[in-house]
């Protein structure tokens, strides 16, 4: 049987990353809460002295309530949420900020590149209420840790999405084991070849950090490019005895990657 080796990204997925009629969530690891829209997804990551949202959606208030709703469904406080990181100054994952940092007092991270990116070159440049509405409190860089409780986050620049993206990786567990779990930060390859070369380095470069680190587990950011709605409700359904679909190996997480560079061939082919 011949399966997809890429998403199919239209115009129709650009437009549904708008949509706030429909959330989602799944705890997939006893750590880790994913909250989805119809396109794109945050994490949030249970620590021992709070929680760390990576991501936030949209700025809107319906994902801000969609966040919080799923971290009281799984039995958590939002009232404990310390942290908001962000992969990138892209509307879709800066997101609800604005109302986390406003409930929650939560410190902010992102690249000062992608900080001055998301200010000076929104994605939206006519429609005010999507652009930079809170301030970043730590600036993260290469070979960054962003540690709270018993975890630490492992920061890698990855440019080519954006000029200052970033990627992630951080441990999970599941049944007391702790698995390794990696997040590309920028999904869509960028247009240009220059910036198309720089994505695939970013990519050669956090793969290399992902093995090193021995990773199993790929997470996205974007639904659209792991079927994530598909394994959300997968999760939410899942019993003892099956297993964990984000758990796919350090070979897994190779193939995954090479979805991306799949993405990347295709960009280049329409050059
Ligand atoms: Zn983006």
């Amino acid at each position: 049987m011949s399966r997809q080796e890429k998403p199919i990204i239209t115009m129709e997925t650009i437009k549904a990353i708008e949509d706030m009629s429909y959330f989602t969530h799944a705890l997939i690891f006893d750590d880790l809460l994913i909250v989805a829209q119809k396109e794109t997804n945050c994490f949030v990551l249970k620590t021992t002295k709070g929680l760390i949202i990576i991501d936030a959606i949209w700025p809107c208030e319906e994902a801000f309530n969609a966040i919080i709703s799923a971290i009281k469904e799984v039995g958590w406080k939002p009232e404990e949420i310390k942290k908001l990181v962000l992969t990138h100054g892209h509307v879709d994952h800066t997101g609800c900020g604005k109302w986390i940092v406003n409930a929650f007092h939560a410190k902010t991270y992102l690249s000062k590149r992608d900080d001055i990116f998301w200010e000076k070159e929104p994605a939206k440049k006519n429609r005010p209420e999507t652009w930079k509405d809170y301030n970043i409190d730590v600036y993260v860089k290469d070979g960054d840790i962003i540690t709270l409780g018993d975890k630490t986050i492992y920061v890698y620049e990855t440019p080519g999405h954006t000029p200052g993206g970033l990627s992630f990786i951080f441990n999970v567990t599941e049944n007391n084991n702790i698995y390794q779990a990696a997040l590309w930060g920028g999904s869509n390859p960028p247009r240009s070849l220059p910036d198309i070369i720089t994505y695939m380095k970013s990519l050669d470069y956090f793969m290399e950090q992902a093995e090193n680190k021995n990773v199993e587990i790929a997470l996205s950011n974007h639904t659209g490019v792991d079927n994530g709605m598909e394994r959300i409700a997968y999760s939410q359904k899942r019993m003892s005895y099956m297993p964990n679909i984000y758990l796919i190996g350090q070979s897994g997480f190779r193939k995954y990657c090479q979805v991306f560079r799949n993405l990347c061939y295709e960009k280049l082919e329409s050059i």
